[in-house]
């Protein structure tokens, strides 16, 4: 229990109406920071899971926890600039960014269509890429501030029906080693989190044949929890994580050892 009441910042976190995002959420609601949530749901659907994060953080100790929502498609060409706004008019230190939003759209490369690749390049790169630049000026001026980017494990290995998903993924592990150069210099870390296989709607669809031949081949024998990739995000934001920068921390039972 908190007794100081004291938060820890505001952290942006995008994609938190369901899976690793919500989980993500209520791991750092409940550690005592702040939140700026971005959703594309009804507005009373994100006030009920609004009502469920600042019960999370008064049961922690956080009374005066802030939660915000914007509701934000992250492919439209303001959403940077109307979430940075809100950060501003917040008030409110900005600790960190969580750029989670993601979307997969499979099929064999030489049958993908043009749009189906850049679709998925759009919201899985180009979305965490213009929230960045839209962020880091704040982050800069404070001369403090922490990004971490989901990627994934198959942004690093590749997986056959995926090129669109592996090239963001990847393309976003370049992304963040390139802003970790570019911003260390004011005390600003940009690390990724690379999941492997999470249980949450993106890998529901997965045949159950599917699943049983990833499972064995995850040294732990079974697929995350969104909370496991919660965890090490928490840990990338925080204090302890101040001298690690521009690093991918696979969070995967061991898939690729
Ligand atoms: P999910 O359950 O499908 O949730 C995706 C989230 O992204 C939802 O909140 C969704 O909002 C949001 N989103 C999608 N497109 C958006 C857009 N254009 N604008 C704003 N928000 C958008 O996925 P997840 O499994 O939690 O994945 C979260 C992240 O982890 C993704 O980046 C994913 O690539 C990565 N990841 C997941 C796994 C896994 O095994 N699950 C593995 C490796 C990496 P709506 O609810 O409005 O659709």
């Amino acid at each position: 229990m908190n007794t100081e009441n004291r938060t820890r910042g505001l952290v942006v976190v995008t994609g938190a109406s369901r899976g690793i995002g919500l989980a993500i959420a209520r791991d750092l609601a409940a550690h005592g920071y702040d939140l700026l949530l971005t959703h594309r749901d009804a507005a009373q659907a994100q006030a009920e899971r609004q009502a469920d994060l600042e019960a999370r953080a008064r049961e922690a100790g956080f009374a005066d926890s802030k939660i915000i929502a914007v509701h934000a498609d992250l492919t439209a060409d303001d959403a940077g600039e109307r979430i940075a706004a809100a950060v501003r008019a917040s008030g409110l230190p900005l600790t960190g960014l969580v750029n989670n939003a993601g979307i997969t759209r499979d099929g064999l490369a030489v049958r993908m269509s043009r749009e189906q690749f850049e679709e998925v390049l759009t919201v899985d790169l180009t979305g965490p890429f213009l929230l960045c630049r839209a962020l880091l000026p704040i982050m800069m001026r404070q001369r403090r501030g922490r990004i971490v980017n989901i990627s994934s494990v198959v942004g690093i290995y590749g997986n056959a029906g995926q090129a669109n998903y592996a090239a963001a993924k990847a393309g976003l592990i370049g992304l963040t080693r390139s802003l970790a150069r570019e911003v260390a210099s004011r005390s600003i870390t940009v690390n990724a989190v690379a999941p492997g296989f999470i249980e949450t709607d993106m890998t529901a669809a997965m045949p159950e044949k599917a699943r049983a031949a990833v499972i064995d081949r995850i040294a732990l024998g079974r697929l995350g929890q969104p909370e496991d990739i919660a965890h090490a995000v928490r840990f990338l934001l925080s204090d302890d994580a101040s001298y690690i920068t521009g690093q991918v921390l696979e969070v995967a039972g061991g898939l690729s050892i």
